[in-house]
Parts: structure tokens; C-alpha cells; sequence
């Protein structure tokens, strides 16, 4: 691949060739090179192109004589995936191997020039991201007003710090979305206070068996296991009923355990009601 970003005008370019440097099987001739910030050039066809904003050359009008370079913003991968999916009639490349920081540039120029099967293939493969790239899929979900997709990438970023999440955002609508986050990530703060505070104790009768001890051996375990981060509370009426063996079977202890797991139960209830989509603006 060539390196020159001049050409001059008596020597024309050699155009690439589309057939394996972009689709597998396009017979098409190409009469025009997309080059990428990386310097890598790629035939295209101007007839297939034309109604994609940003692929029109310049001088496309009338007789052309010479064969345009047109200098486009991306990286050569993300350029690639694009010429591919605007031939709508060959097959589709896959995007399941492209690291994520790719997917996010491809999803967002897809977007930018209207590629509409480029945009849902990157809104699926983008949910496949969630559980490792949570802040990532969050923030292009809140660019795009992906509601359903916002509120699944949320749940795994209530433990992230403010500055990595801050981040993430560059957009003009990071406000909205930084808001929405706060007061979803609230309903995770109640909990995390739910959990710390201690059951009314419920009195025995006189002739109980029960030892206190048990009782606090319990509850110390039950908030280890809660322990500091808020996604592990997804599971805290679950970690109540695993420690419950420790009580011995009073009933008056379980009943205590079970005043804990309804106040759990209650606000896990008012997180999934109050999702992260319903604060943004
Ligand atoms: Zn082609
Ligand atoms: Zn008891």
C-alpha cells in the first residue's frame, strides 16, 4: 500500500481492486479510491456509493477526468467495513471479531452516513460487549437513544467510578445521560443502605431455645457477603436465604432474616421499575 498523499495530476492512480480488499465477490469495476487516515486506499464505485452522504466525490458531476482520491476520517478496518456494507447486494462481512474500540468508530460512521444494516448489526453485536466494555455500550446506547440496550449496559456500570464513566463521554447529550446515571445508580445506593441496617429484633419466647450468638454470627456473614460493590446486591435476598441454616431454625430469628429480605426485595423492585432509560431526558 502506498504511503503518498499527493498525487500529481499527470500521473493517475492505480485504482484497487474491490474483489478481496473489500468484498470477497464484487465483479464491479472501481473507478474511485477512498483513502484512510492510515494511508491505505480502497477502490469503490461511485454509481454504488452516491446516495451514502460523504462518499460522493467531489468532483463527480459532469466529464471527470481524473481519478479522485477522496481523504475519509477513519481508520483503514472501520473504512473497510464500510465500503462492504454499502454493497448491499453481496454478503455481509461479519463484525463478531472486532475489537470493541473498532466497533464503537464503525458504529458511530455508520450512523453518521445512514448505512441502516451497518447500524443494527453494530446494536447487536454492541450488547454483546456489555459485561466487559459496560461503559462503552452505556455511552453509545445514551448517543443513540438506545433505551432498551442503555438500561442493560447500566446494571454493569454502578460500580464504576465517576471520572472513568466521565470519560467515556464526549457528546453533547453526556449531560442527560450522566444525569440519568446518577439517578439510576441512587436506587443502588438505597439498597446498598437497606442492606447495612440491622432487622428489628423480634422478641422470644421466655423459654427459647435460641442462642443470640447465632444471630449475630449470621448477620456478620450475611454483610461480608454483601460486602462493598453494589451489583453484588442483584443477588442480596440470595445471600440472606444462604446464611439462614445459621440461625438453627428459630423461628422468630428467621422471621427477623425475613423483615431484612423484604426491605431488599422491596427496592431491587424499585430499581427494575425505575430503569436507567427513565431519567434520561
Ligand atoms: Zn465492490
Ligand atoms: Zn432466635
Amino acid at each position: 500500500m502506498s504511503s503518498e498523499t499527493t498525487v500529481s495530476p499527470q500521473v493517475e492512480p492505480k485504482i484497487p481492486l474491490c474483489r478481496e480488499n473489500v468484498c470477497n465477490d464484487c465483479t464491479r469495476e472501481t473507478d474511485v479510491i477512498f483513502e484512510s487516515i492510515d494511508h491505505i486506499r480502497y477502490g469503490g464505485h461511485v454509481r454504488l456509493f452516491e446516495n451514502y452522504g460523504g462518499f460522493r466525490p467531489a468532483g463527480m458531476e459532469g466529464e471527470r477526468l481524473d481519478v479522485e482520491i477522496v481523504q475519509m476520517p477513519y481508520h483503514s478496518p472501520v473504512l473497510r467495513l464500510l465500503l462492504a456494507f454499502m454493497h448491499h447486494d453481496q454478503p455481509q462481512p461479519s463484525v463478531a471479531s472486532v475489537d470493541i474500540y473498532t466497533l464503537r468508530a464503525f458504529a458511530d460512521a455508520a450512523q453518521k452516513h445512514e448505512i441502516f444494516p451497518a447500524i443494527q448489526v453494530c446494536k447487536l453485536q454492541m450488547e454483546i460487549h456489555i459485561p466487559n466494555h459496560p461503559l462503552i455500550v452505556f455511552s453509545y446506547a445514551a448517543r443513540y437513544k438506545y433505551r432498551d440496550l442503555l438500561n442493560k449496559a447500566a446494571k454493569f456500570t454502578i460500580d464504576s467510578d465517576f471520572s472513568v464513566l466521565e470519560k467515556q463521554f464526549g457528546s453533547d447529550n453526556s449531560r442527560d445521560a450522566l444525569y440519568a446515571w446518577f439517578r439510576y445508580r441512587e436506587g443502588w445506593l438505597e439498597l446498598q443502605k437497606a442492606s447495612r441496617r440491622e432487622p428489628r429484633f423480634i422478641q422470644h419466647k421466655k423459654n427459647s431455645y435460641c442462642e443470640p450468638s447465632a444471630w449475630v454470627a449470621f448477620h456478620a456473614e450475611v454483610l461480608k457477603a454483601f460486602g462493598e460493590s453494589l451489583s453484588t446486591l442483584a443477588e442480596a435476598t440470595n445471600i440472606v436465604a444462604r446464611y439462614e441454616h445459621m440461625l438453627n431454625g428459630c423461628d422468630k430469628c428467621l422471621a427477623r432474616s425475613g423483615l431484612l429480605k423484604t426491605t431488599l426485595d422491596n427496592q431491587l423492585d424499585r430499581i427494575k421499575y425505575a430503569s436507567c432509560s427513565l431519567f434520561l431526558v
